[in-house]
């Protein structure tokens, strides 16, 4: 629906609209629907001049993502669809008055949509239970007068499973658990002094992070519906922040929130760069917590491991509480999988779920994904289940697990391994004591997974692929002849793999 009112090109252009069209029809099928309307609506192309296609946002922040997250892609796209172009450039632009406009009016249109569909706001007087999987509320349409419900526009739909009950605690989680259950509780009572705020609560994926933050909402929800809490995504949060700007509403942005007795942000990660968004960003967090607001945000590692977030902000960001979810024991995977297992109502014996607690370690979600697929074989075939059948079943996740090693994992045992910091992986600092161990990293990535060079490059702050290749060279030769560094490549390769 899109696609074709933005393909309206500036200038005179080789590249049929429709051309254009199809090239987003196919992006949105691939990305999705939310990532589209975050990322991709407001494109549009600024001129097709030769070989050259260019394709223009409002903001830097947009034109900085799309590209490194789509340029590749629409590319190859394009080129697909019109051999002649083989070059897709991005910039900024002002919208001419028609993009601008569209924009406008798919807003409507889906706020309308959003509207008829059954909706599980975050927020809303009127509980309305049984709604999983409801569409984001929008909350896009910015010109909402004060006053209205605004966290229901701006909150994302909470997952009904995600609730304390359903959280096992264990070693690994405790702390996290104990902090978030002191954050709901305070927020019901309305203390006027905060437990601690912000709540930063961060761990590697799938470790209950975002189970955390909506047990959290479900819970004050329970017992004091009258509170305004909001979830959302850093990205989504972000999104809304952009559009304020280029609607110039940032005000009435930041007074959305003014009104809210919670607000959550999950994978805080996702905002980074030196970008004027960013600091707008933060002082609507410094904003809230001045005014006594509680705050709950989580990110994939620790706030001094934020990359691309300057100092201030950074240390900003640990001034209250800082939880830790630590990787799972072989005892908390045991506990969760009999939960959920119950959960379900199957008794499965104790040998199996041993064997997967043992076997699959990387993270809840994958246990979760193990057990759904033997409770469904067990189902269909109607009988208990067997080892040997376990095994079989679960073939592919097994052999994930034994050696699947994420380049987050490299840099950061590299990064441990010769007492550098973790963001020093991807900066630009060239000296010797930092440069080497960067090396090193970039060489064991190319060996233990299966990322191409340039996916590498970009793992190490957007390095050029060439880089990447350089540093897997120069290690090369350097092992030849230096044993101390053999000796730290293989006494990594084997803790990275075991
Ligand atoms: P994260 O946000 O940290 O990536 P999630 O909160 O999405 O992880 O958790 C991934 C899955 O694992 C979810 O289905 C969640 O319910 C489950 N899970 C994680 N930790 C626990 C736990 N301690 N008890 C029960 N379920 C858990
Ligand atoms: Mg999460």
């Amino acid at each position: 629906m899109v696609a074709e009112a933005t393909a309206k090109p500036r200038q005179e252009t080789f590249s049929s609209p429709s051309e254009w069209g199809r090239v987003l029809r196919q992006l949105k099928n691939e990305v999705g629907e939310i990532a589209y309307k975050n990322w991709l609506r407001s494109m549009w192309v600024e001129r097709v001049e030769g070989e050259e296609a260019v394709i223009a946002l409002p903001t830097r922040f947009l034109r900085d993502w799309v590209k490194a997250h789509y340029a590749d892609r629409l590319l190859s796209l394009w080129h697909a669809e019109n051999r002649d172009v083989r070059r897709v450039s991005i910039v900024v632009a002002r919208p001419l008055q028609e993009h601008r406009e569209k924009a406008e009016s798919d807003n409507e249109g889906e706020a309308e949509a959003a509207a008829a569909a059954p909706i599980a706001p975050a927020v809303s007087s009127s509980q309305r239970e049984g709604v999983r999987e409801s569409p984001l509320a929008t909350g896009e349409d910015d010109r909402t007068a004060p006053g209205h419900d605004l966290g229901s526009e701006l909150s994302a739909p909470l997952d009904l499973r995600f609730t304390f009950p359903s959280f096992v605690v264990g070693k690994p989680n405790a702390f996290a658990h104990a902090a978030a259950r002191r954050v709901a509780e305070a927020c019901i009572e309305q203390s006027r002094t905060l437990p601690f705020n912000p709540l930063f609560l961060h761990g590697g994926v799938g470790l209950g992070k975002t189970h955390l933050m909506h047990a959290v909402a479900w819970e004050i929800r329970q017992h004091a519906p009258g509170r305004k809490v909001i979830y959302l995504s850093a990205e989504k949060f972000m999104y809304q922040f952009i559009r304020a700007l280029r609607f110039k509403s940032t005000i009435s942005f930041k007074e959305q929130f003014r009104s809210v007795d919670l607000l959550m942000v999950d994978d805080v990660q996702f905002i980074s760069g030196k970008d004027s968004t960013q600091e707008e960003f933060f002082h609507t967090f410094n904003a809230l917590v001045d005014h006594n607001r509680q705050i709950v945000i989580s990110a994939d590692r620790s706030p001094s491991d934020l990359e691309g977030i300057e100092e201030r902000v950074r240390s900003r960001l640990g001034w209250g509480l800082v939880a830790d979810l630590h990787p799972t024991t072989y005892e908390l995977r045991l506990g969760i999988l009999q939960s959920k297992a119950e959960e379900r109502g199957v008794k499965l014996p104790q040998r199996i779920l041993e064997f997967l607690a043992h076997k699959i370690a990387s993270n809840v979600r994958e246990l979760e994904g193990a057990l759904t697929r033997i409770i469904a074989h067990m189902q269909l075939v109607n009988r208990e289940i067997t080892l040997e059948t376990a095994q079989e079943l679960l073939r592919d996740l097994l052999r994930a697990n034994e050696r699947r090693v994420s380049i987050d994992e490299i840099q950061k045992r590299v990064a441990e391994h010769f007492t550098i910091r973790f963001s020093e992986m991807t900066s630009n600092r060239r000296a010797r004591a930092v440069a080497r161990p960067r090396q090193i990293a970039m060489y064991l990535a190319k060996q233990l997974t299966s990322r191409s060079l340039p996916e590498i490059g970009r793992k190490f702050g957007g390095r050029d692929h060439t880089t990447v290749l350089h540093a897997v060279r120069r290690i090369e030769e350097l092992k030849e002849t230096d044993p101390a560094l053999a000796e730290d490549l293989e006494l990594l390769t084997r803790m990275l793999q075991g």
